[in-house]
């Protein structure tokens, strides 16, 4: 048996800096979804590898990373105020604030590519979306998490797009702004170690919808969305069943 489905699950997959984040946090507000950002887990145990690396120096950063991974409890907080977001706990630690950085980008995806740091973060993704009406961002959702999402989109763009708004991204986080071309190139690298990787590899799940966002507004990326899960939620598409996880 697997976990119970209390609500819809959509899916949004896509590489690094293609709007997918903002879309989804606007979609989930829109539809009273949760938003799930799974990218933010392999970021926060990246994160926790680079802190410990100096406590532990026999260990190497595959060795720490799947260490930290079984053990670590990382949790999702929605504060409330003017600007509701949701924040990321690592063991009670609220790490939302120092898990973008470029640094802790490529050893999250560096991290990523290690199986067991995968299968352990697997079940708390599908109970996560299993536990209500959720819409879950990252590179696996449609094709290995939730193979039966009811909606399913696969978000892509231009590297240069996509470098242009990450550095908008960093500029606008106050961090020490790389140039253009390191960002296109940390962008470049990471979508290939992502999508190379044996485990899991970022890729358009057969039945997603894709969506080039380059030359869209991140109004009209939301209301593309909304309309299509609307569309296929109300054609009584949406799938009552478990994740079929164990
Ligand atoms: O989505 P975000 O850019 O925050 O993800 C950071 C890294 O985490 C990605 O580059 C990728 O390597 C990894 N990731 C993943 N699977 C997911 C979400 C993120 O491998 N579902």
């Amino acid at each position: 048996m697997g976990i119970p489905k209390l609500g819809p699950v959509i899916a949004i997959d896509g590489p690094a800096g293609t709007g997918k984040s903002s879309a989804t946090r606007r979609l989930a507000e829109i539809l009273g979804f949760v938003h799930v950002d799974t990218g933010a887990l392999y970021r926060a145990i990246a994160l926790l590898c680079r802190e410990k690396e100096t406590t532990f120096p026999d260990l190497n950063e595959a060795e720490l990373a799947t260490q930290l991974s079984k053990e670590v409890h990382l949790e999702f907080k929605r504060i409330e105020g003017k600007n509701p977001a949701n924040r990321i706990f690592a063991n009670g630690r609220d790490v939302t604030d120092f898990i973008r950085t470029p640094e802790v980008s490529m050893a999250a995806s560096r991290i990523s590519a290690i199986p067991d740091v995968r299968s352990a973060l697997l079940g708390l993704q599908r109970r996560l979306g299993c536990a209500g009406p959720s819409i879950l961002e990252g590179r696996d959702i449609g094709t290995v998490i939730f193979p039966d999402a009811d909606v399913k989109f696969f978000l892509t763009a231009t590297a240069d797009e996509r470098a242009k708004r990450r550095l908008i991204e960093l500029e606008a986080a106050g961090s020490d702004a790389p140039s253009f071309e390191e960002v296109r190139s940390q962008i470049l690298a990471r979508d290939h170690g992502d999508s190379t990787r044996k485990v899991a590899p970022l890729k358009k799940a057969a039945d997603a919808v894709e969506l080039d966002t380059s030359d869209f507004t991140l109004d009209e990326v939301v209301k593309f969305m909304e309309k299509a899960v609307k569309k296929a939620l109300t054609h009584g598409k949406a799938k009552k069943s478990s994740t079929g996880a164990k």
